[in-house]
């Protein structure tokens, strides 16, 4: 049976549409069962939508600086977290 780590393997290839029938039949199933892959796969699907839909024009900065905001905010917040805990 497919296990989380094998399905995360080939995930992007899943949402590309580039694995085997049997593959895909595969991964549908674990899916079926397991709501973190659900959420991966998800989470997967809309930052390659938003990357496809980017790549295919001239780079778009705001949406960059977006990104770049949003990494930060999380660095940040990964900081805040680890020195209240100490
Ligand atoms: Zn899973």
């Amino acid at each position: 049976m497919l296990m989380c780590r094998g399905l995360a393997e080939i995930a992007s290839d899943y949402i590309d549409g580039e694995l085997s029938h049997r593959q895909n039949l595969t991964v549908k199933m674990h899916l079926m069962m397991c709501k973190d892959c659900r959420t991966f796969i998800g989470n997967l699907r809309a930052s390659s939508n938003l990357l496809s839909a980017h790549s295919s024009g001239k780079a778009d900065e705001e949406f960059l600086r977006r990104i770049n905001e949003r990494v930060a905010e999380a660095l940040n917040d990964r900081q805040n977290k680890g020195s209240d805990s100490e």
